[in-house]
């Protein structure tokens, strides 16, 4: 029988089904994680579905990954059986590029290993992801978590964290910033959190009224209605720095005039948008993208997180609720990650 249980997508159209297959045996700088939870990502449906045009199936969708070391290789220097552990969106990369040199495999020359859908080059085929019930990953790629956090609760840290965290660190964001958050979703939410944590004024800029209550709870001083043209107009040139997480091709145009002149608005959504020029000639304005974060940072992020007390506000799932999950994700009804159970896949 293979040694791992999963889920995974058998093409871009049909549910996710039971899936099973074996991962490599615990190589001498590997660990093997009993995986615990993992948390639902839009990239995980994005994959799923094939939006970025990269899929091969079977995928196993997964990169918000918590578990414990259940073995570890005879070479493995900073983790022992037993540890609380995470594993985000990469497994590998080259080491010694110099993205690599720099903590920043994210951007690896080589291209870093996705934690699923890359080229698995110990067992052929792609990599596969956390909706499974254990991994075995190199220890390099391995993150240590605070025992004292709610550890279903830090999974989504794995990729909503960091990939929030990273661009609000690498645009120094502080006291006397104001900062507006544009999507309340998995990222949104960990973007208001980390930006109040670090003292910024913090805007959510929403398509949900409705969510606004959840916003202030999170830590949000103000609520912005993108879709209310008045209020817009009120916030015109104001804004230090926005942090775009929407998922679906969008119009950024109506975002741009909020910017101050020479300020920024990073895209981490994976998805096409539309700008017209005179939307950044007027004010020197900026765009730029993010990748989630370096291992390094990664590590710093989770260490923020526990002294600052901070996880994701999360709605458990059974591994078989995942369909009715993606579905909820796509519209927008999610408060605010998603994370499956892993005991559901176990005891199945
Ligand atoms: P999510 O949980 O679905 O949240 C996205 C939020 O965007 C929604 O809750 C909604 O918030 C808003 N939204 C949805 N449709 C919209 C529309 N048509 N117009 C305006 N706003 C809309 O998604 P997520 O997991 O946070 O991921 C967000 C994106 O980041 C995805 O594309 C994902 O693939 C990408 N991602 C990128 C990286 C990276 O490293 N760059 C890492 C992880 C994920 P409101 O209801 O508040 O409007
Ligand atoms: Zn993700």
């Amino acid at each position: 029988m293979p040694n791992t249980q999963a889920y995974a997508a058998y093409n871009a159209k049909d549910h996710l089904k039971p899936y099973a297959f074996d991962r490599r045996a615990v190589g001498e700088t590997d660990v093997q994680i009993d995986i615990e939870y993992c948390g639902v990502c839009h990239s995980d449906i994005h994959f799923a579905h094939n939006d970025w045009g990269m899929t091969e199936y079977p995928i196993v969708p997964g990169h918000e990954i918590i578990g414990r070391i259940k073995a570890v290789g005879d070479k493995v220097k900073n983790y022992k059986v037993g540890d609380l552990v995470g594993v985000g969106c990469m497994v590998d990369s080259c080491h010694t590029c110099s993205s690599c040199q720099k903590d920043l495999e994210q951007f690896c020359e080589q291209g870093m290993t996705m934690t699923y859908g890359s080229p698995d080059k110990i067992m052929g085929g792609v990599t596969q992801g956390g909706y499974s019930t254990q991994i075995v990953v190199d220890e390099s790629f391995v993150l240590r978590v605070s025992e004292k956090l709610d550890t279903k609760a830090v999974a989504p840290l794995l990729c909503a964290g960091i990939t929030t965290y990273s661009p609000l660190r690498n645009w120094n964001i502080g006291k006397g910033d104001k900062v507006g958050i544009i999507g309340l979703g998995g990222l949104g939410h960990m973007g208001v959190k980390f930006a109040a944590a670090m003292g910024a004024e913090v805007v959510m800029i929403t398509t949900s009224p409705e969510k606004g209550a959840d916003a202030k709870r999170l830590g949000a001083h103000e609520v912005l209605v993108s879709t209310n043209e008045e209020d817009m107009a009120k916030h015109a040139n104001s804004f230090d720095f926005l942090l775009n997480t929407v998922p679906v091709a969008h119009d950024i145009n109506p975002y741009m005039p909020l910017l101050k002149i020479d300020k920024t608005m990073v895209l981490v959504g994976a998805t096409p948008v539309d700008l017209n020029s005179m939307n950044l000639i007027f004010g020197r304005k900026h765009i730029a993208g993010s990748l989630i974060g370096g291992i390094k940072e990664t590590q710093e992020m989770l260490d923020f997180c526990a002294e600052h007390n901070i996880v994701s506000d999360v709605e458990m799932i059974n591994m078989q609720d995942i369909n009715t999950a993606f579905e909820r994700v796509m519209k927008a009804d999610v408060k605010y990650r998603f994370v499956i159970d892993m005991q559901s896949l176990k005891q199945a």
